[in-house]
């Protein structure tokens, strides 16, 4: 038996490169992204589960998007970030509103590339944890709003924002600035509620995607 190893293994390194690559794609499953959902780590491949499955992000490629960076006054400890140049115009008469009214909001991530979102997964597996795990809190690549450049988290990014007054603010308001909350504590595709998270949207935003009223809010 093990000698069997062995001598396979001496068989691997006699293969000439290409029939290396050529054993690499061997099983072979369809190629398209849309029937095969799916996503490499570290030479493992893992399934995307729901809720993500079917809701894959056509996002652009950066080199194509407008960057702007947000104002390091309005950043979480004045770090520098970028996104779309109509996102970030509207952000700014957005959050200019809300220091009217004695509220004031923190950026705390923005853009972030398919490779980044990878490096994210990459070093959450790295650092032990197990695929599942942190599925459950981060979008795989691919998948996450982020890569649209439209898209920002709010400090705190955890689930203290939905106490804040910033929160209840955003609801009531941000619509009007064309932004809206991707993953409300009720929606239809299941996703984990993430108050934190909104996207601009633009002039697709009416008064009919307004977050819920006040009363309309579950207790919390
Ligand atoms: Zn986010």
């Amino acid at each position: 038996m093990h000698q069997t190893f062995i001598v396979f293994i001496i068989f691997l390194l006699l293969l000439p490169v290409s029939g290396l690559s050529c054993l690499a794609s061997e099983p072979s499953l369809p190629q398209s992204t849309d029937q095969l959902e799916t996503f490499e780590i570290d030479g493992n491949t893992y399934p995307i589960p729901e809720p993500w499955s079917g809701n894959r992000i056509a996002a652009p490629s950066p080199a194509a998007i407008d960057f702007r960076m947000i104002s390091k006054a309005h950043t979480h400890n004045g770090t520098k970030i970028y996104i779309e140049k109509n996102a970030r115009d509207a952000l700014q008469v957005l959050m200019d509103a809300a220091k009217e009214d004695g509220v004031y909001l923190t950026v705390n991530s923005g853009f972030r590339s398919y490779n980044y979102q990878m490096r994210i997964f990459t070093r959450m597996m790295r650092e032990g944890r197990n695929y599942e795990d942190v599925i459950r809190y981060v979008a795989p690549p691919g998948y996450s709003q982020h890569a649209l450049g439209t898209a920002i988290d709010f400090y705190p990014s955890n689930w203290e924002f939905a106490e804040l007054l910033t929160y209840t603010w955003l609801q009531d308001n941000a619509w009007k600035y064309g932004f809206k909350e991707t993953y409300p504590r009720i929606n239809e595709s299941g996703y984990p509620w993430e108050a934190w998270h909104w996207n601009y949207i633009g002039n697709a935003h009416t008064a009919e995607n307004k977050a819920p009223g006040p009363a309309e809010r579950p207790l919390q």
